[in-house]
This record gives C-alpha cells, structure tokens and sequence, in this order.
C-alpha cells in the first residue's frame, strides 16, 4: 500500500514537471503579423506551444508594458533595431536568458552581452546607388560619402529614426566622436535634399535624377527590385576593406514578468534554429541571424559580404551620443 502511494505520488510530481513548460506563450510585438505568424504557425506544429499575440509600434508597446510590470501577459517582445531592444532592455522590460542553444546559434555581437534580448534575423544598412551615374570604383566607405565629390549627389534618410541613430553610433564606436562629427558634418554638406522620411522615399529620390547615392537598408531594396527588377539601382557593400557594413537586428527578449518564461525561452531558441531562420529569409528578404543557414536565393543574388562585428549594444549606448552629435552637426 505504501509503495503504491510512493509510485502514484512520483508519477503526480513527474506530470507538474512536464506540466511546467506552459502550453502557450504570450508575445508582443512591433513587427507586422505577415512576418510572424508563418514562424509561430510553424512553433505551435512543432512544440504544441500555442502562441497568442499582439502587435504594435515599438514605442507604445514598451510603455504598455511598463505600465501593466507583473500583471503583463507578454512573455517575450519583439521589435526591431538594436536601438530599441537596448532601450527596452534599460526599461527593465526583459529578464537574463542565456542558453548554449542561443549562444550556439547567434553569434555574440548580434546579442546582448548581458542576456536580455537576441537578435533573429539581419539586416545590413549600406549604400544604393543609380548605375547610370555611379561608378562604382568611387564608392568604398560610409565616410567616403562625405567627400566634396558627392556634393548635392547624396540622399539621406530622417536623423530621427532610430536606424540613422544606430548606424551613427556604429562610426562613433570606430572613429570617435570627434571624426564621426566630420564624417555626418560632411553627408549633411553633400546633401541633394532635405533627408527623407523613408529608405522607400531615398530609393525614389535616386531613381528620378534628384541624387546619385543614398543608404538604405537592404530589405527595402529587395521588395523594390522584387516588384521592378530592371531599375538602375544597385547595393554596394561599404566597409568591406575595414570595418564592414553595419548591420542591425529584428530581435527579442523573454519579459521580466513572463508568466511562461520557458515556453518564451523555447520559442526563443525555435526562432533561432535552422528551421525558423531559414523561413525568416523568405519572409522579409533578411539575412539569417544563424550563420550556419544558407541565405535565401534572393539575398545571395546581392553578393557576399563582411559585417560589423561591433556588438550592437553598442547601438543603444551610444544612442544619445549619437542624437546630440547628429543635432550639432545640422542632420535633420
Ligand atoms: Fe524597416
């Protein structure tokens, strides 16, 4: 009688154990529902791990969250740029995870160094340029950009977001900030144009004669030639003999009041595996954050390239650096 209760008591506590990895999983997120749903689809087939969720601007979402601390029920965010991760991650919006699968599939730049969020998928922020009236033998760094030979041949986007921010903060950590200010001092005097409010509108400005160069991120260049594939408009990977192309990140983090914070850790990990990195590709024309899959053919068309290996925390610490100097400099 009593062993039959000591088996009964040690099969009871074995099914909470199994039990603890909760069957759903609470995400918010400022990445559209067409980019996400597939890949939670496709965790759900595999884990039986249901995931909810809500989408909105980055912004909003971090204050909502704030705002709900331990009544939350996100388990993860999601947003883009490591500008942002970072400073949801200063908000004390996530908790540490650290993992040998994370650390096994993401290399350590593209993630916090202290564990709060990863980054999930890559995308580069280099040059575009019309190939009617560039050679691209004039074209080499970022900093090249600011030479008097691109004078009123130069479009910009916006100082204001936050991937301007980060890519300036990317020339401070390599250059200081005294040559970085000389570096943005001289985009500014090259400017065609007043900077433009999207790397959609930087790609128009090229194509009708306003300007000749412009820089964008590439996923915005993919669904341009996606739709029209014969314009004359063509990336150019700077950086390549020094520091690389600067790259950033769409990224997550487990919340620091996550009700299922293994489900989230596994969701975490899933979306870091070959499998959900490969269908990250296909979805948004990114690179995989996971160097060991294979690029999507659309994103191998562009050519092979050397990234920053700068750790995009430092996108966030040098943020407000980057802002003040933008400003002091006349980027609007
Ligand atoms: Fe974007």
């Amino acid at each position: 009688m009593i062993k039959i209760l000591i088996f009964s008591l040690l099969v009871t506590s074995s099914i909470t154990a199994i039990a603890a990895i909760s069957d759903s999983v609470t995400v918010y997120s400022s990445r559209k529902e067409h980019l996400i749903k597939p890949l939670f689809d496709a965790f759900t087939k595999d884990t039986g791990i249901k995931v909810s969720y809500l989408t909105g601007k980055g912004g909003a979402l971090i204050e909502r969250l704030k705002l709900e601390g331990k009544n939350t029920k996100a388990d993860m965010f999601m947003t883009v740029d490591a500008g942002n991760l970072w400073y949801a991650g200063s908000q004390g919006v996530f908790q540490k995870v650290k993992t040998k699968t994370l650390e096994n599939n993401i290399p350590a730049h593209l993630r916090d160094p202290e564990g709060l969020w990863t980054g999930l998928s890559v995308r580069a922020r280099t040059i575009v340029y019309n190939t009617k009236q560039v050679n691209p033998k004039d074209l080499s760094t970022y900093a090249n950009l600011a030479l008097p030979q691109w004078e009123g041949r130069l479009c910009l986007r916006t100082s204001k977001k936050i991937y301007t921010k980060s890519l300036v903060a990317s020339l401070i950590y390599h250059h200081g900030e005294s040559k970085a200010g000389d570096i943005v001092s001289g985009w500014v005097n090259n400017l065609a144009a007043t900077p433009n409010a999207k790397d959609s509108h930087v790609m128009n400005a090229i194509l009708s004669g306003q300007c000749d160069v412009g820089l964008v991120n590439t996923y915005y260049y993919g669904r341009l030639v996606e739709k029209k594939p014969n314009l004359p408009l063509k990336l150019f990977w700077a950086n390549q003999n020094t520091t690389g192309v600067h790259v950033n990140i769409s990224g997550a983090g487990v919340t620091k009041y996550a009700k299922n914070p293994k489900a989230a850790t596994r969701l975490l990990e899933w979306l870091s595996s070959t499998k959900a990195q490969a269908i990250y590709g296909a979805l948004n024309q990114e690179y995989p954050a996971n160097q060991s899959v294979a690029l999507s053919s659309v994103v191998s068309a562009w050519g092979a390239f050397k990234q920053d290996k700068m750790n995009l925390s430092q996108a966030g610490i040098l943020q407000a650096t980057a802002v003040k100097l933008m400003q002091k400099k006349g980027y609007r």
